[in-house]
């Protein structure tokens, strides 16, 4: 016989780049009981779901709907629906999600074209339209608007707007920026786009919000050979998906996870999606107010940065990962490391979700400031406190 228990992780406070801390309401209603993927009841919840998430997407389109996986198969999704062997796709990369798209479109047989940005800066739109001109018979541009690896933001309006006057469709990385920080599907016109679930919708992971426009759905449904996934093919989902009249079995869905984030979208649309982007804001404001009285510094240009993501450059003689291990060992307390370009040299603090609160913010800064001041790196945490306290009373 195998003796085993129950695993109970450790009370962890989530700022890193995700997941971020699930809220409560969430948690209980994972733990409701589980139905049929198919009785009525279910079936109801999940057309709320849809509706709620064109609340958050802003957005009306048709296809708007949970994959059942996490941000990463909604960018799958994205590219195996959209690109047709052979397509022509110009990719932005400036971290590492870009370099994931350009990898999508290659295995969904298209050629990628890429445009390098700089780590840490906002996609250089002069950079893109140059690349649209060189490549009139592109089909598809596609981007990550809230770069998760290095905190930068991108224009997704302007982006956007090119792409269209050069007749391509647009494939947007929305996983960090969904109720973080502004994304208007309709107005700014994005064609398809991709989320998660557990950064700025306080949600488990394993989810993947995903909106389609009529026109890129007309793309997908008038592909010249079937999509080389059967699991993500919008073709076969939205028969189980799609909500007029019979639905059919095609995958059982993650009954449990979808009351999850139900549940975290009735949230949302209880605060509002503008005052979510308020909050996310504020918060970020109260912290880099706090990182400046510790001498610390964000490395992304002050009007790209993503208020849910900030990258702080790891000052001289410190050793970055070694803070990170006494963050978590003696506080309970999660941030990120640099990725790529940036590893060794930043950390990554998420202000994500039900993680933007400010008993977190004044967590993370005496926290720090204090191994800091102790490895003799000059760091007033009283300061540092006070000035974030006045930044959240402004
Ligand atoms: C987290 C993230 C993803 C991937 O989401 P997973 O849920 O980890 O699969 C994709 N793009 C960006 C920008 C992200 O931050």
């Amino acid at each position: 016989m195998m003796h085993a228990h129950s695993f109970q992780p450790p009370p962890r406070t989530l700022m890193g780049p995700g997941p971020a801390d699930v809220h409560p309401r969430v948690s209980a209603a994972l733990a409701r009981p589980t139905i049929g993927h198919l009785d009525p009841a279910f079936g109801g919840m999940m057309e709320e779901l849809k509706d709620l998430l064109r609340y958050a997407f802003r957005t009306q389109n048709a296809l708007t709907m949970p994959v059942s996986a996490p941000g990463s198969a909604g960018m799958e999704t994205c590219f195996v629906n959209l690109v047709d062997p052979g397509d022509k796709v110009i990719v932005c990369i400036n971290g590492v999600f870009g370099h994931r798209m350009r990898e999508n479109v290659i295995r969904a047989g298209g050629e990628a074209v890429v445009v390098e940005g700089d780590w840490g800066r906002a996609m250089d739109p002069h950079k893109v339209e140059d690349a649209l001109k060189a490549n009139p018979d592109a089909r598809i541009l596609a981007f990550v608007h809230a770069e998760t690896s290095t905190g930068a933001s991108s224009d997704a309006e302007t982006l956007v707007e090119l792409a269209h006057r050069h007749d391509c469709l647009t494939i947007v990385d929305a996983v960090t920026s969904l109720a973080g920080s502004p994304l208007e599907v309709d107005a700014w016109g994005i064609d398809a786009v991709y989320s998660g679930s557990q950064k700025c919708l306080s949600c488990t992971p394993g989810l993947s919000p995903v909106s389609f426009s009529e026109r890129a759905l007309e793309k997908v449904t008038a592909r010249s050979e079937p999509v080389r996934s059967w699991f993500l093919d919008l073709n076969l989902v939205l028969g189980y998906w799609k909500g007029d009249g019979k639905r059919s079995y095609h995958h059982t869905a993650p009954v449990n996870a979808l009351y999850g984030l139900h549940e975290s979208l009735v949230m949302l649309a209880d605060e509002g999606i503008e005052q979510s982007w308020a909050r996310h804001r504020r918060n970020h404001l109260a912290l880099r107010a706090g990182l400046e009285q510790l001498g610390l510094e964000l490395v992304v240009p002050e009007d790209e940065r993503l208020p849910q993501l900030n990258a702080v450059a790891v000052p001289g003689g410190v050793d970055e990962a070694a803070v990170r291990a006494r963050l978590l060992q003696d506080y309970n307390l999660e941030i990120g490391a640099g990725l790529g370009a940036l590893a060794g040299k930043v950390w990554r603090i998420g202000l994500m979700g039900y993680s933007s609160r400010a008993d977190n913010i004044l967590l993370c800064l005496g926290a720090l400031g204090s191994i800091l001041s102790e490895s003799g790196h000059r760091a007033d945490v009283g300061a540092a406190l006070a000035a974030a306290q006045a930044s959240l009373r402004d």
